[in-house]
């Protein structure tokens, strides 16, 4: 789907995503994160664009993706421009792994899991940097991360501040398996995507440091952040498949989505509540304020 409004890219043309994993349909907590990263977009008459992260094909399950675009449409949260999926970039990937490697910021690690717990590290402190161990059947790809203090300042959730290498130790960019990490192709992705803000749920909050310091790393300008917290069952946990969070009911959606904007914080009329998903979304879009989305879970 292409937006009439917009016929040329521009880097300063509001851009925002959405970019689910196919690993299932798509929970009530994904759904926040799509209307709030679509009406963002919407009430700057930005372009709105959806990713598929399938990056990882053991935890994909047949069938998501599709029916995760069929939600989305369903909710009348229709994208511009064509769907980008990441098992397309991989020689994106590929290059950008070329160009940290002649910078000298990657290394190979032939650490095994049961190795890096030997060792009693909780984080991978670097053990291979001055030389992996030869002869073991597969290798991951590391990053050098230096210990300094990132700072950055979030949308929704304020000042943030990592100590990175602490947090994260020399994390990987490519898996023993051959994957690459999710961290450097949502980086290049972003960046290939024009991406100008990433809003998304606060689980992945602590993503956010490691991929800031890979942008720096590949000359990368950032995105604005925004971390809407993240919805949690009646147990208190977070909705995902591995909680058992049922796939969002398509039985009313326009009340599910009024429900959305009551949750975001925009406190939409009542008598909004009758109204279709497009008179929903126009609300929706010509009354926005990201401030007001609340940075703690209110659920
Ligand atoms: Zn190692």
């Amino acid at each position: 789907m292409t937006s009439p409004a917009f016929t040329s890219d521009t880097v300063t043309t509001p851009t925002g995503r959405f970019a689910p994993s196919p690993t299932g349909p798509l929970h009530y907590g994904s759904l926040l994160a799509a209307v709030a990263s679509y009406l963002n977009i919407r009430s700057q008459n930005g372009t709105w664009l959806v990713r598929i992260d399938d990056l990882d094909p053991p935890r994909e399950i047949a069938g998501a993706a599709s029916d995760i675009l069929h939600t989305l449409e369903s909710f009348g949260l229709h994208w511009d421009k064509d769907i980008l999926y990441q098992s397309r970039r991989l020689e994106a990937y590929d290059e950008a792994l070329a160009r940290l490697q002649k910078k000298n910021l990657i290394y190979l690690c032939s650490c095994s899991r049961k190795d890096i717990v030997q060792r009693g590290e909780s984080i991978y402190t670097g053990h291979c940097r001055s030389g992996y161990i030869a002869g073991r059947q597969r290798y991951a790809i590391r990053l050098k991360v230096s210990k300094e203090t990132l700072s950055w300042h979030d949308m929704i959730q304020g000042s943030q501040f990592s100590r990175l290498f602490q947090e994260h130790g020399d994390f990987v960019v490519r898996r023993a398996d051959g994957l690459h990490a999710y961290h450097l192709a949502v980086v290049l992705d972003d960046d290939y995507q024009n991406i100008t803000e990433s809003i998304r749920g606060a689980d992945l909050l602590s993503s956010t440091s490691a991929q800031m310091y890979l942008q720096n790393a590949l000359d990368i300008e950032p995105p604005q952040y925004a971390h809407i917290p993240v919805a949690v069952n009646t147990r208190g946990e977070k909705l995902s498949k591995q909680t058992g969070a049922e796939p969002i009911s398509m039985h009313d959606p326009a009340r599910t989505l009024f429900k959305a904007l009551q949750d975001l914080g925009q406190s939409p009329p009542q008598d909004l509540q009758a109204s279709s998903i497009r008179d929903i979304l126009n609300w929706g879009k010509q009354n926005w304020a990201l401030k007001k989305i609340p940075s703690k879970q209110t659920l």
